[in-house]
């Protein structure tokens, strides 16, 4: 089977099977060996690692990965992919493919059987319908993950990167930190897809923190004070957490905890680095 990373090629194949997109799930096909060298290169993958790709398409990624790791499993929802990719990937012997939903796929268990619960990398050119939660759903699951490479909608991956007071911090920003390091690393453009995207696309490489960078006391409270700074982000931090459901300490003692962090009582959430956050949600959890 020939490389399919170039226009020819994918519509070969597309038309030997007759397949139609289905915009339901994403479908947008890489057809640039340069972006996809690119994205194997920064995953960073050797002959010794187990590698998750999500939602391989027609197999296009799947053909690299299968190259350069160990072994591959590839969960993809779509049925009438699954054909394509027995014949597309027909020449490796370390591909499992899987059919399934990976928001419903136990991938613990999957590291567990495939790599003896070491740490997996996850690499993805992701359906941009639900990038959010397969991403924290990877972080929060408790799986050893030791990075995820993917492709994701270029704004959002600006999300993941920024800088607090920038328009892009929010609680994005700040969930993906606790658990890694973001760092984009290309930008692409829709002519490098099959059929182009509306927007335009970043590979953005989260590599997992090897030990926590803040200490929390109590992860869920540190979550809510985020999420209920930035559901109300023109209002002072004392006003939003004051108004969000959930924290009942009053604005007295919103206020005494702010004093306790050393910042004005006038701050908006959204000039708070994540440290800031960690130490006080563990200042309120003492008052509460
Ligand atoms: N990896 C291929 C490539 O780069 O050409 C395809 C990428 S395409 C953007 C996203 C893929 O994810 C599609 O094949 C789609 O069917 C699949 N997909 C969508 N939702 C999914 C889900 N919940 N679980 C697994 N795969 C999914």
């Amino acid at each position: 089977m020939a490389y399919l990373g170039n226009p020819q090629n994918t519509i070969a194949v597309l038309q030997k099977y007759n397949f139609n997109f289905q915009k339901k799930f994403g479908q947008n096909f890489l057809i640039d060996t340069h972006v996809l060298d690119k994205i194997i290169e920064k995953a960073n993958i050797t002959k010794e690692d187990f590698v998750l790709e999500i939602g391989p398409g027609i197999g296009t990624m799947t053909q690299y990965l299968c190259e350069e790791a160990g072994e591959v499993a590839a969960v993809e929802i779509d049925s009438n992919l699954i054909p394509i990719l027995k014949d597309t990937l027909s020449e490796y012997s370390n591909i499992e493919i899987v059919h399934g939903d990976i928001l419903k796929v136990d991938i613990g268990a999957l590291a567990r059987e495939k790599n003896q619960g070491k740490p997996i990398k996850v690499v993805a050119n992701l359906p941009y319908y639900i990038t959010t939660p397969i991403i924290m759903g990877l972080f929060e699951s408790h799986v050893p993950i030791d990075s995820i490479t993917v492709m994701v909608q270029k704004e959002v991956a600006e999300r993941m990167q920024a800088s607090p007071g920038t328009k892009d911090y929010g609680a994005l920003t700040l969930a993906v930190g606790y658990y890694a390091k973001p760092e984009i690393v290309a930008n692409v453009p829709p002519n490098c897809f099959m059929p182009r995207p509306k927007v335009g696309s970043s590979v953005i490489r989260l590599k997992r923190h090897e030990h926590p960078i803040v200490q929390v006391e109590n992860e869920k409270l540190m979550f809510d004070l985020i999420r209920a700074s930035f559901n109300q982000r023109r209002k002072t931090l004392v006003n939003g957490l004051n108004n969000a459901p959930g924290i009942f300490l009053g604005k007295e003692k919103i206020q005494e905890c702010l004093k306790e962090l050393s910042v004005s009582e006038t701050i908006r959430g959204e000039a708070l680095t994540l440290e800031q956050f960690a130490r006080l949600s563990n200042i309120m959890k003492n008052k509460m």
